[in-house]
């Protein structure tokens, strides 16, 4: 499960339970990015922050883990160098690469794209009324025995969004309910997106 989590939110964690129960995933990896490559201009909470959050987030679940391997590794994330180390690391295991489908959309923009296509398989998690012709217009472009490897997931917890969040802190506005109750105590005690 890839993602920048700025905040880690129940929009995730209930899209990563889906994906485990669908596809029949014996543990899910929720791997903060480390230094987002496509985020050059953007200010994203430092990583030590996201990653925290991230523990908290997925202690209560036994099949849920964090990893820190994408904040540890120098440069770039590059979902291509976490796919290859996730597969040195699990070399008998089926890898499946969990994120929204916003970030799916761009994935030809990505380092290696082709090649990463072909290594693993993708489920792109839906927020409700996502539109899913843009996507499948690109997809459309591509060779079939890549194209059978993402598979779209409906994620109506998706409703929440990192980027609602931070507005709603800023603003004063409550998050309750929208993200476990460790991670809301976490923002609020260390003053995060004010
Ligand atoms: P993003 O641009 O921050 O997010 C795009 C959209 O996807 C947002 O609506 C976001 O919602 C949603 N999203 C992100 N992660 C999600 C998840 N795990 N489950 C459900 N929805 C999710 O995207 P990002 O988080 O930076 O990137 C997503 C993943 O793609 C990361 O693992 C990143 O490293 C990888 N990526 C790799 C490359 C590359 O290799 N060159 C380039 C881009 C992205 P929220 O804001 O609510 O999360």
């Amino acid at each position: 499960m890839g993602g920048t989590f700025d905040p880690i939110h129940y929009g995730h964690l209930v899209a990563a339970e889906g994906a485990r129960y669908s596809f029949n995933l014996e543990k899910v990896f929720f791997i903060p990015a480390g230094n987002p490559p496509h985020k050059p201009d953007h200010i994203v909470s430092g990583s030590p922050v996201r990653y925290k959050m991230t523990c908290l987030a997925v202690a209560s679940n036994p099949y849920f883990y964090s990893s820190p391997m994408e904040i540890e590794r120098p440069g770039p994330s590059y979902t291509i160098d976490t796919v290859r180390t996730m597969m040195r690391l699990h070399p008998d295991k089926r890898i499946y690469f969990i994120t929204g489908a916003d970030a799916i959309l761009e994935i030809f923009t990505w380092k290696d794209s082709r090649i990463l296509l072909s290594m693993c398989n993708f489920v792109a998690a839906t927020r409700p009324g996502y539109c899913l012709t843009a996507l499948n217009e690109k997809l459309d472009s591509l060779p079939n025995e890549f194209k059978q490897n993402i598979s779209f997931m409906e994620a109506p917890a998706l409703a929440i969004s990192s980027t609602d969040i931070r507005r709603r802190v800023r603003e004063g506005k409550p998050i309750k309910y929208l993200l476990p109750e460790s991670v809301e105590d976490y923002i609020l005690e260390n003053n995060l997106y004010q």
